[in-house]
């Protein structure tokens, strides 16, 4: 395969930088996760423009300047796709700091840009988009740092999404659940969360989250079949207590939530207004409905 790299296609081998690398040392860049779909009309990229745009949103939030114009970058992910002979992908771009130079500042540094794409099948597994996942409330949060700068999808927010993952992992739980430094709902380590209660779709707002482009998919989609929904702050008991729970993400797509913390959500397993959301976004993604 290849890789787009500063304008280039580069051997998958080749796609290499140097160990000095600023973003490898200090952890700063921005990055994106987008997919492509097989549709009846050829391959498409889900919601290019709103990925591109958040993408060139995360690096002004940083302060880093992009080499490259969005139509570019918009290009270059298409290219990766087509380049690599994927029907359906799993693709990244990402933005990082060279290795002119060590120490904090990046005044002087050059930025770098890489599209790659790959294929990649359902991110927990076919039988977590079916069954549902078990969740754990993670011990840790989405610190200050991520509550300030939560818009940015940046390389450096994700340290307590990995320890929070790591730790699900280790006690036998599919995914993390991350509450806020208040003790609020904040997100999965790379998914928003919505809950169904009384007929209503709950999700929390934006505060200490991602602005998800599937949140806002799902969003839109139940406004097309009349569900209300609700944008609060969420507690963990109201998790507890829901007759249904799922994660979206542009990788975990829509995957229901079983269990929190040992707690069966509902009657623990994909609830009806969560399956036929997941449907309707599968028909979304694959250009099966107008959206
Ligand atoms: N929250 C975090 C922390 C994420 O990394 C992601 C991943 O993309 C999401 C939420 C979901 O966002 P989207 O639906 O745009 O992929």
């Amino acid at each position: 395969g290849v890789i787009w790299y500063d304008g280039k296609m580069v051997p998958w081998r080749e796609a290499t930088t140097h160990v000095l690398t600023h973003t490898l040392h200090y952890g700063m860049g921005v990055f994106e996760g987008v997919r492509a779909y097989k549709t009846d009309k050829g391959t498409a990229i889900f919601r290019l423009q709103e990925h591109t745009d958040r993408l060139f949103r995360s690096a002004h939030i940083l302060g880093m300047k992009m080499p490259f114009d969005r139509a570019t970058v918009a290009a270059a992910q298409k290219a990766a796709v087509r380049e690599n002979n994927l029907e359906s992908a799993y693709i990244r771009p990402m933005a990082f700091y060279g290795a002119e130079a060590m120490g904090i500042s990046a005044k002087t540094l050059s930025t770098h840009l890489i599209v790659g794409a790959w294929k990649w099948g359902a991110y927990m597994g076919e039988d977590a988009l079916k069954h549902g996942i078990r969740v754990k409330t993670s011990s840790f949060s989405r610190h200050h740092v991520n509550v300030t700068m939560c818009k940015a999808k940046a390389n450096g927010n994700y340290m307590n999404s990995i320890l929070a993952h790591q730790e699900a992992a280790i006690d036998g739980y599919d995914e993390a659940l991350l509450l806020d430094v208040d003790g609020f709902v904040a997100e999965g380590s790379g998914e928003n969360i919505f809950i169904v209660r009384n007929g209503k779709l709950i999700t929390p707002d934006l505060t200490s989250a991602l602005e998800g482009i599937t949140r806002d998919t799902i969003v839109q989609l139940a406004g097309e079949i009349g569900l209300q929904v609700v944008e609060k702050r969420i507690t963990r008991d109201e998790v507890y207590s829901a007759d249904e729970a799922f994660f979206t993400g542009t990788a975990a797509e829509v995957t229901p939530i079983r269990e929190l913390d040992n707690r069966s959500i509902g009657e623990g397993k994909r609830g009806p207004i969560t399956e036929q959301l997941q449907t309707m976004y599968f028909d979304a993604v694959t250009g099966k409905s107008a959206k």
